[in-house]
């Protein structure tokens, strides 16, 4: 029995049409540089999905991946997207999205949600659980810290980073902070922040907050803390480290970012158990 099928037709006959590859790209006027609006992750605490989301401030928000009926939330807990950008309201649709922290099942405050969202909450600690009991979660108060690095132990595992006149808090330690910047190839850039032949940050003993003298000054165990200034750096560079990118895509601003950026505002009182007193080595002598 012979094949009727022809190179460059379907075995009906019709003509095969080679199907052009669509590049996902960022729209120039867009405020974020993101490929993809969700990041997806898990929560450290209780291990179920959420979306990370650019705010219209500097902290990113997690949010429940799934969108619920806006008349089940109180209007305090409604967040919508729109361009990209998550909002602390709703939009006026009968959907709206919820921040993952209203409801985790690892915080104390419930029985403050109504029935339906308890039922989410509900559910979300039903995954919880399972993945507890299947070893593949462990329980936050189980974990154990983060390392310092083995060379330097006063170095800490989250820094305090001031730039472009503000603080913040890196997800990692200077060292460690990588490029979020798509390659060529489409995936994440492996070169760091702070890269070779660039001019590092210094450490140094700053207050925790800038109004020393404020009355509304938090209790802190002491009054300076180790701070890696990049203050000294040029306005360029400043923007290179919030913007998180290696030297070679600072000067691409066209490739696309492929996560979210490991800043978060600092704030003296929610970051305080990341606040040391003493000076890391510079992380360059270290080498
Ligand atoms: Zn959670
Ligand atoms: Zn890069």
């Amino acid at each position: 029995m012979r094949s009727t099928h022809t190179a460059g037709r379907h075995w009906d006959g019709a003509p095969i049409t080679p199907r052009r590859r669509r590049t996902l790209t960022v729209a120039h006027d867009s405020p974020s540089r993101l490929l993809r609006i969700a990041q997806p992750s898990h929560c450290r605490a209780c291990g179920n999905r959420i979306d990370w989301h650019t705010t219209s401030g500097c902290h990113p928000i997690a949010l429940h991946p799934t969108e619920v009926p806006a008349g089940l939330v109180p209007a305090e807990h409604r967040w919508h997207l729109a361009s990209g950008i998550a909002h602390p309201s709703g939009d006026g649709s009968p959907w709206c999205r919820l921040s993952h922290l209203t409801l985790c099942p690892t915080r104390a405050d419930t029985g403050t949600l109504p029935p339906a969202l308890d039922d989410i909450r509900r559910r979300l600690a039903l995954h919880t659980r399972r993945l507890t009991d299947a070893g593949i979660l462990t329980p936050a108060q189980c974990r154990p810290q983060a390392e310092p690095h083995h060379d330097d132990p006063c170095t800490p595992p989250r820094p305090v980073v001031q730039l472009l006149y503000g603080r913040y808090i890196a997800a990692a330690p200077v060292e460690g902070l990588q490029c979020v910047a798509q390659t060529v190839r489409r995936t994440r850039c492996t070169h760091p922040v702070l890269a070779p032949g660039t001019t590092p940050g210094r450490w140094t003993l700053m207050p925790a907050t800038p109004h020393r003298r404020s009355p509304r000054q938090p209790a802190l165990p002491a009054s300076d803390f180790a701070v890696y200034d990049l203050a000294h750096l040029t306005f360029s560079e400043q923007v290179r480290w919030r913007t998180q990118r290696c030297p070679t895509h600072a000067a691409t601003p066209t490739a696309p970012d492929l996560a979210l950026a490991d800043w978060e505002l600092f704030d003296p009182l929610l970051h305080r158990q990341f606040l040391t007193t003493r000076l890391p080595q510079d992380p360059r002598r270290r080498r």
